[in-house]
């Protein structure tokens, strides 16, 4: 049996507060809450992350989390919505079973930051361009 927590939310052997699930993915309230109505959506079959998912999982899974950010939204009549996952544990992954977060968002102060302000300046794009195109 998997040590993994979400997978034991995703076989119903411990509670989650579920808001969705179908025979491939189940999304679930996370349970202390970045904002208001803050959403994880993972896969029923273990993967690390968004790395090693199975893509046609993924491509179900981007589908209803589209879906469900859409019905969050308007229920909490949130302003935005940010969906974000986390890749390993330098990226703040914690729970190493795939979730895509759905955050609402309803103003600057609603508890969530990102951060594009700082930038690099010495980076070379060209470099960059040889080594990813
Ligand atoms: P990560 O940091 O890996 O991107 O996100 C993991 C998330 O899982 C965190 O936001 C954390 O609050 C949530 N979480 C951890 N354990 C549990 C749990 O047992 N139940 C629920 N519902 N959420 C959990
Ligand atoms: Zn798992």
């Amino acid at each position: 049996m998997s040590n993994c927590i979400f997978c034991k939310i995703a076989n119903h052997e411990i509670p989650g507060k579920i808001i969705y699930e179908d025979d491939k993915c189940i999304a679930f309230l996370d349970l202390s809450q970045v904002t208001n109505g803050h959403t994880l959506v993972i896969p029923k079959t273990h993967a690390a992350n968004f790395l090693e998912v199975d893509d046609e999982v993924l491509t179900h899974m981007t589908l209803v989390t589209k879906a469900l950010a859409n019905k969050i939204k308007d229920a909490l009549q949130a302003s935005g919505i940010n969906i974000l996952t986390n890749a390993g544990e330098i990226a703040g992954q914690t729970v190493m079973h795939f979730h895509f977060h759905i955050i609402p968002r309803f103003n600057e102060n609603d508890g969530f930051i990102v951060n594009f302000e700082k930038r690099l300046d010495d980076i070379d794009l060209d470099d960059l361009l040889n080594k990813l195109k």
